[in-house]
């Protein structure tokens, strides 16, 4: 007696099952909580001490156009973001653009030669 011929089929193909690592889990977990950007947070706490409007033309802004207020780092570091607010300054898109080139500027004028 030949052994017969099997043609093993295969069993439905194994599925490569991917299970979310634990790194995967806490960073999808800090998205919701909204926690992963830093950067998010500091202007919603600058808006919330300093209230929605420009430091320096004193426009007001509303929820409607909040996106053209941004945080303005005092001492040009964005990494310095004391709890207090003391490191924002919150600037309409405009004057913040201002603020920057002018002291670009300023650094040209006063660096000397
Ligand atoms: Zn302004
Ligand atoms: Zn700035």
């Amino acid at each position: 007696m030949s052994p017969r011929n099997r043609h093993k089929r295969k069993a439905g193909r194994p599925k490569p099952e991917k299970l979310p690592t634990r790194e995967e889990i806490s960073r999808d977990v800090k998205k919701l909580k909204g926690m992963g950007a830093p950067g998010v947070n500091y202007r919603e706490r600058s808006l919330a001490l300093h209230g929605m409007i420009c430091a320096k033309c004193a426009r007001e802004f509303t929820e409607a156009d909040r996106h053209l207020l941004t945080v303005h780092h005092i001492d040009g570091n964005d990494r310095n973001n004391p709890a207090d607010g003391s490191n924002w300054e919150n600037l309409c898109r405009y004057c913040h653009e201002d603020e920057h080139s002018r002291g670009i500027l300023g650094d040209y004028l006063t660096g000397g030669d």
